[in-house]
């Protein structure tokens, strides 16, 4: 058994030069990018662009639309799970930073802030009676009361005292 063990990297190199085949290829990587665009329902867009079938009460596909008019689709994680069911967050431009997987237009968000005056503002839920930070709506994980939607400007030349 030992003998079999030691020997079986030279097998599989031999195995391989004789059948000529290359190694296993590097699996392509998750790549990062930053869009700015809107949350919309890609279904619907479809319809309005190419007339594909929609029906009236549907469950929304949910997606970005940049700048640049390109389509990604969102997956639902706890990180994007805001930008599901916060229609608010619909209105705004946006600046989202996620990773795109390979061979796909699949977006996994990981942060989200939004464009204001041309000012990037932080987007984010809030507890003002617990002061607990949250990614989505619904209640504080402390005092069950709701947190509410905050945008901060993050443009802190005007919290800065002068000196
Ligand atoms: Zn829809
Ligand atoms: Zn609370």
């Amino acid at each position: 058994m030992r003998n079999v063990k030691r020997l079986s990297p030279f097998f599989i190199i031999l195995v391989l030069l004789i059948s000529g085949a290359k190694p296993p290829t590097e699996k392509p990587e998750p790549k990062e990018v930053e869009l700015r665009g809107n949350i919309v329902c890609l279904a619907e867009e479809m319809h309005t662009h190419y007339n594909v079938e929609l029906f009236k009460t549907h469950p929304h596909l949910y997606g970005v639309k940049t700048e640049a008019g390109k389509y990604y689709t969102l997956l639902r994680t706890s990180l994007a799970e805001a930008l599901f069911v916060d229609e608010r967050l619909h209105e705004k431009d946006l600046i989202i930073n996620g990773r795109i997987f390979p061979n796909t237009q699949l977006l996994e968000v990981i942060r989200f802030a939004s464009i204001k005056d041309g000012v990037v503002h932080a987007l984010y839920y809030y507890c003002d009676t617990c002061y607990i930070r949250a990614v989505a709506p619904g209640n504080c994980d402390c005092c069950q009361a709701p947190v509410v939607l905050i945008e901060k400007s993050l443009n802190v030349d005007s919290t800065i005292p002068s000196p």
